[in-house]
């Protein structure tokens, strides 16, 4: 069975046919998921998901994209909601310096304040990362995430920045973009991630995985990053899975 660590069952592209896309999920073998809020109505989506299904878990936090629209209200909301049984992580949380709507400098203040969140309630992060490899590190150093740890959701660093984040007691997930055909950064990186820090997911609806490349990503396909991976690490796909699994589960602290 197959743990996928990052999905937005909440979104708004899988508003028609959730179940079917769970079910088929199950079909492929996926077991665990995490579903992933980053706003108001995420959240909200991914709490009403989890108490309906038993096998589901959710992540709660704050997308650096719209990090201008965070209150303290929401802060206070997401320490609320951390305390529900099916929630395992903070975030996604981080920095996106693709998108200009929220400013570095606010971006990293509500990183660090949901850095400072998760320590104090001693849960694992979430972090998203798009472009700013470098800042990143430098605010997880810089608040000590290293004592909570957590996942580097669809890792696309290179091995320098992966390295500094092992260091500081954090996982390394890999989806989609690993089994693109022009990927060498993401085969050769995820290739040295020693296994016991290694995941897998697939950040359904996005990215999705060749030779679904382009079409709605949804979880049954993690199955294809989960044998790209195995590949790379020269083990067995029941291996892969089995100690991703492991690894998510002690990660989030299941069972
Ligand atoms: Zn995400």
């Amino acid at each position: 069975m197959l743990f996928d660590t990052h999905v937005h069952l909440n979104a708004d592209q899988f508003e028609d046919d959730v179940n079917d896309v769970i079910e088929r999920a199950q079909q492929a073998g996926v077991k665990e998921m995490v579903v992933v809020g980053f706003d108001e109505k995420t959240i909200n989506k991914a709490m009403a998901l989890v108490e309906q299904y038993d096998f589901l878990y959710a992540a709660v936090g704050w997308h650096p994209v719209d990090a201008v629209d965070m209150t303290d209200e929401h802060l206070a909301w997401i320490e609320e909601l951390s305390a529900h049984p099916k929630v395992v992580a903070i975030g996604e949380m981080g920095l996106d310096y693709h998108w200009d709507k929220s400013p570095a400098e606010v971006q990293k203040e509500v990183f660090r304040k949901q850095i400072r969140l998760a320590k104090k309630l001693n849960m694992p992060i979430i972090i998203h990362n798009r472009e700013a490899d470098q800042d990143v590190v430098d605010v997880l150093k810089e608040e000590d995430a290293g004592e909570v740890g957590g996942i580097m959701h669809c890792f696309a660093g290179d091995m320098a920045i992966a390295k500094q984040c092992l260091d500081m007691n954090f996982h390394i997930s890999f989806g989609g973009p690993v089994t693109f055909k022009n990927a060498r950064l993401p085969e050769e990186v995820a290739a040295q991630i020693p296994m016991e820090r290694l995941l897998i997911e697939t950040d359904s609806p996005f990215l999705a995985p060749h030779p679904n490349r382009g079409k709605r990503n949804e979880p049954a396909y993690v199955t294809l990053v989960a044998e790209k991976l195995a590949e790379l690490k020269g083990v067995s796909y029941e291996e892969l899975i089995e100690e991703t699994r492991i690894n998510a589960k002690r990660l989030f602290n299941i069972n």
